[in-house]
């Protein structure tokens, strides 16, 4: 075993450390889009094994409030999760456009879904401006 190698951090604390500098470089709740409030980061991408990877990837988080009851990270954890993932989503292209990118995405998760008809519904029904 070659000593001289540097160790490689494990891949949890890099990911933590990816994900906390994506939370100070956003600095913002990416759903109610307040400031003055915990924020942390929030994996789109889930199950499968792909969580650690989402927490790198711009396109598959988002920052969120959190830490206190009914956060917006609570309520994109409550939702039925086909749901929050496409919401998620939609944030995301709200949010960030240059960094939503469904084909890597799907690439990530293994699987072709959402598709952008579906991403596009949730735009529409999260970020539709109020009607008088
Ligand atoms: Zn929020």
């Amino acid at each position: 075993m070659n000593r001289t190698m540097p160790r490689k951090l494990p891949l949890k604390l890099t990911a933590d450390q990816s994900a906390a500098e994506f939370v100070a470089r956003i600095n913002y709740c990416e759903f109610c889009h307040r400031t003055n409030v915990a924020l942390c980061c929030h994996e789109v991408a889930r199950g499968g094994g792909c969580r650690l990877e989402a927490r790198q990837a711009d396109f598959a988080r988002l920052c969120l409030c959190g830490g206190y009851e009914d956060s917006c990270h609570d309520v994109l954890h409550r939702m039925a999760s086909q749901d929050a993932v496409a919401a998620g989503l939609a944030l995301i292209y709200h949010s960030r456009a240059a960094d939503f990118n469904l084909e890597a995405f799907w690439k990530l998760t293994a699987r072709r879904w959402p598709d952008f008809q579906t991403v596009d519904r949730w735009t529409r029904r999260l970020i539709r401006p109020r009607q008088r």
